[in-house]
């Protein structure tokens, strides 16, 4: 039996709910339709390093807290973005005050901050709120930008 750690999620496709690893190699597949399902999911100081640093996907790491009203409008911004790009990032998501050790040590000022990993590295990073179609257009670059950079 495993005990790793799942979410739910709706298939855009087809509407079927599916369970989906916190953390897997590859990425997650409707088991419909075989569409690639949007990869939403939390994370925190103990789990960060499986689940976002060995993603074998970009991630983008929302930092948010639950006093920031940004954030409201931020996260559901990400999710629609997951959703669009599912199959090709991954949505992380901590919240700054329940893990220390991640704010520190991305050194978080504002909340929401926004950034992009690829295998552990930082690609890209922002803070502050912005709309769907802008936070879409600046994961698409930065993802792109990677992708032509390593080959
Ligand atoms: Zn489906």
């Amino acid at each position: 039996m495993s005990t790793m750690q799942a979410t739910t999620v709706s298939c855009p496709h087809c509407g079927r709910t599916n369970r989906v690893p916190v953390a897997a190699e590859g990425r997650p597949k409707c088991g419909h339709c075989k569409q690639p399902l949007p990869w939403m999911v939390d994370a925190g100081d103990d789990d960060f390093t499986e689940v976002a640093e060995r993603a074998g996907l970009p991630v983008v790491v929302d930092l948010w807290a639950t006093w920031c009203g940004p954030c409201r409008m931020v996260s559901p911004a990400l999710e629609k973005v997951a959703t669009d790009l599912a199959g090709r990032i991954k949505l992380v998501r901590v919240d700054v005050d329940k893990n220390p050790g991640l704010s520190r040590r991305f050194e978080v000022q504002a909340v929401p901050t926004l950034l992009i990993l690829d295998r552990g590295e930082t690609v890209a990073r922002q803070a502050g709120a912005a709309p769907a179609p802008a936070l879409r257009q600046w994961v698409e670059q930065s993802i792109t930008a990677r992708k032509g950079r390593s080959g």
